[in-house]
């Protein structure tokens, strides 16, 4: 059975609290589906949200830390982030504009990451990515040298101060709205990918691999 996480003070979904989920199997299948999260931290009292790529290995997300990485290297015990991640779902056309909405599944992460620093977790965490995105495409491409791998900052955060929020299904109306003349329904969304463009570089001879001309999300 799925580990329900309890939520704190800080991760308490207070508008709409039933669409409030703590389970990790939810959260995870929420993480493990999208591949942009936003970074927020605060930097002097100025707060930045920073969109990267990230990757859930266990109970942990590591993402590009090119931004946050800056403050980590004075701060050994870690630097405090929210991370947030979204797909949306579809449009939610109610009868009265006040209750248009859309169909989410979004999760919240709080605590400190820290900056991953041995070449072996961030050749993990380089894998992670490269194979959420792509399965394959690992194998494939060329390993990162040495230099490479020290030039990228990698940061985890823990994942134990954590909420998702989902919203599914048709427009919630007030009562008397049901009557009036007007559509309403929900116009489904999801991320979709065009076939793969060749890079004009890219030696003709090299077949397109299957797992680039048949990619699906
Ligand atoms: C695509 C999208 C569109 C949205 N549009 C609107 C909108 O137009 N108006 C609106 O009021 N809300 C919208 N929301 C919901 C919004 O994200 C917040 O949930 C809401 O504004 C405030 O919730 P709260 O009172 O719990 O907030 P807070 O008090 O700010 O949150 C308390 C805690 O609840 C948890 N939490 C709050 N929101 C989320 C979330 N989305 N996912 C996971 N955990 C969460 C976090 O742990 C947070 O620390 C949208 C969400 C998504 C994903």
């Amino acid at each position: 059975m799925s580990e329900t996480l309890l939520p704190t003070e800080r991760t308490r979904v207070v508008r709409e609290p039933q669409r409030g989920v703590y389970d990790r199997e939810t959260i995870y299948k929420i993480l493990d589906e999208g591949f942009v999260c936003h970074v927020g931290f605060s930097l002097d009292g100025q707060p930045y949200v920073i969109p990267t790529l990230f990757a859930r290995v266990g109970d942990a997300i590591y993402f590009h830390g090119s931004a946050a990485s800056r403050m980590l290297r004075n701060v050994s015990e870690g630097i405090p982030v929210c991370v947030t991640v979204t797909l949306v779902d579809g449009f939610v056309l109610a009868r009265s504009v006040f209750n248009h909405s859309m169909n989410y599944r979004s999760v919240v992460a709080l605590g400190k990451a820290t900056l991953v620093d041995t070449p072996k977790e961030k050749l993990e965490a380089l894998h992670a990515y490269t194979e959420k995105i792509l399965p394959q495409r690992w194998n494939e491409a060329r390993q990162p040298s040495e230099k490479e791998l020290k030039a990228t900052s990698i940061l985890r955060l823990p994942l134990t101060e954590v909420s998702a929020k989902v919203r599914t299904g048709p427009p919630e109306d007030d009562a008397p709205d049901y009557a009036l003349p007007v559509w309403a329904g929900v116009i489904p969304a999801h991320t979709a990918f065009d076939p793969p463009v060749r890079d004009e570089r890219c030696d003709p001879s090299i077949p397109t691999p299957a797992y680039t001309a048949h990619y699906r999300r």
